[in-house]
């Protein structure tokens, strides 16, 4: 399981006058889930890097208006195997 929700990064900011600690919450919607499929031409899977598995009745992710991934709500990226490409 990958980890949901808010992703917290520290930043440790040294300087003349002190330490300075600064913390940035990054909210899942900036985060990206990167989708892959199978390149199986019967079947239009594709597979989260969350975990999550979706079939398509037709065409990619960008194509059926997906922009963030239904599953863990992060944004959508679609990797396109080679052979997708080619078409
Ligand atoms: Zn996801």
């Amino acid at each position: 399981m990958s980890p949901d929700g808010v992703l917290l990064v520290i930043v440790l900011i040294m300087t003349l006058t002190g330490v300075y600690i600064m913390f940035f919450w990054i909210p899942p919607e900036y985060r990206v889930c990167r989708w892959t499929t199978d390149d199986n031409a019967d079947y239009n899977t594709w597979h989260g890097e969350c975990g999550c598995e979706w079939d398509l009745d037709d065409g990619i992710p960008e194509e059926n208006g997906m922009k963030y991934c239904p599953d863990c709500g992060r944004r959508l990226v679609q990797v396109i195997s080679q052979s997708l490409e080619k078409e």
